[in-house]
């Protein structure tokens, strides 16, 4: 058990509070954990979490209300949507006809697993094994739908987590996804809201401090236990 991923945890939640996700018709619920409830609010976060793949969020966000405008959040009905008509409706999230098509692929599936509630009901390293079979669904896509729309606890990591893990001296800045994935899940509660928290916290802690460039580290809540803080200051001339 790694004692310092506790730390960080307990240092973010008190420093930013609860972060409430996954968003569902653009609103966060922090402290609530009974979201998504039912079927339709987690194919919403599916998508959002297909949509997702290299683009802000808001972009994402903006594609995922574009096809609830037109009742299309629902995998029957993407199923059936044209390709070219689907792209359209996500055009903000970028990659919009590789994104319908994926988009597609994944109703498809959910439709012939027998819908989303059967599909979570499977035991998580089968449900894993079988959302990273489906072409263009890699590991943190998988655990991001594992986690936020099945409720299952599979730690999702990002560039962030692996960014502010190498700051804080806990991995080696070419540690791989599973290495980290492994790190957050052996040091946390195996938990759905611990892990649904701690990565919202990170990604909340690398945008408001651990930025790619020029970090602001001098009011950081993690500056005491930062290994890139005191590198720093040893090597100023
Ligand atoms: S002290 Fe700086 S480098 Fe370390 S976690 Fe905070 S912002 Fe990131």
């Amino acid at each position: 058990m790694n004692s310092s991923i506790p730390t960080v945890y307990e240092s973010l939640q008190a420093a930013y509070g609860p972060q409430g996700w996954w968003p569902i018709s653009g609103k966060y619920f922090p402290g609530d954990y009974s979201r998504p409830r039912d079927d339709a609010e987690a194919f919403e976060v599916c998508v959002g979490a297909l949509l997702a793949q290299n683009t802000a969020w808001k972009n994402a966000e903006k594609a995922v209300a574009s096809l609830a405008s037109v009742n299309a959040l629902n995998p029957q009905k993407i199923t059936v949507l044209e390709q070219g008509v689907l792209a359209q409706l996500i055009r903000s999230s970028g990659y919009y006809n590789q994104k319908a098509l994926r988009l597609k692929l994944f109703s498809d599936f959910v439709v012939c697993e027998g819908g989303l509630e059967k599909l979570f009901a499977l035991p998580l390293p089968e449900l894993r094994a079988k959302l990273l079979a489906l072409n263009g669904v890699g590991e943190e896509t998988a655990d991001s739908i594992i986690l936020y729309a099945a409720k299952k606890p599979s730690f999702v990591v990002d560039a962030y987590t692996k960014r502010i893990a190498f700051r804080l001296g806990l991995l080696p800045e070419d540690a791989s996804y599973a290495q980290t994935k492994e790190l957050f899940e052996a040091s946390l509660p195996s938990d759905y809201a611990a892990y649904n928290e701690c990565h919202a916290l990170l990604v909340e802690h690398a945008k408001r401090h651990c930025t790619k460039k020029a970090p602001r580290c001098s009011d950081c809540p993690l500056q005491r236990n930062c290994n890139y803080t005191k590198t720093r200051l040893a090597t100023k001339p």
